[in-house]
């Protein structure tokens, strides 16, 4: 069966073509898809960590996507252009967000590069 790779916001739901990174409308990063036990609606998004730049909390990021923890990045500099980060931005905090119910677990996996 062909996988579908739509991506998902956390915040409004909304569908994106895979190749798009941000909902423009809530500025987050979109997850790669719905989980399938809890509708993403009903998921109580918690912070589990920030980080200062776009790109730490990629890393992190990856590390929870390698364990199957769903999350998104969110960071007030995020722009509704999808090729302008905030990597280069001194100062930037990108805070990064997972359902409640992996926070600890996410806490422990991303606590060294969390600062
Ligand atoms: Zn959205």
């Amino acid at each position: 069966m062909e996988k579908t790779n739509y991506k998902y916001c956390p915040q409004c739901n909304a569908e994106y073509e895979p190749q798009i990174e941000f909902c423009s409308d809530c500025n987050v990063t979109l997850v790669d898809e719905q989980p399938v036990d809890i509708p993403l609606d009903q998921i109580e998004w918690v912070e589990a960590g920030q980080f200062s730049g776009r790109v730490y909390g990629e890393m992190a990021g990856e590390i929870l996507a390698n364990n199957n923890i769903p999350y998104f990045l969110k960071s007030d500099f995020f722009t509704t252009a999808f090729n302008v980060s905030p990597v280069n931005v001194p100062g930037a905090v990108v805070k990064l967000f997972v359902p409640e119910n992996d926070k600890e677990r996410a806490e422990q996996l991303i606590m060294n590069i969390s600062n």
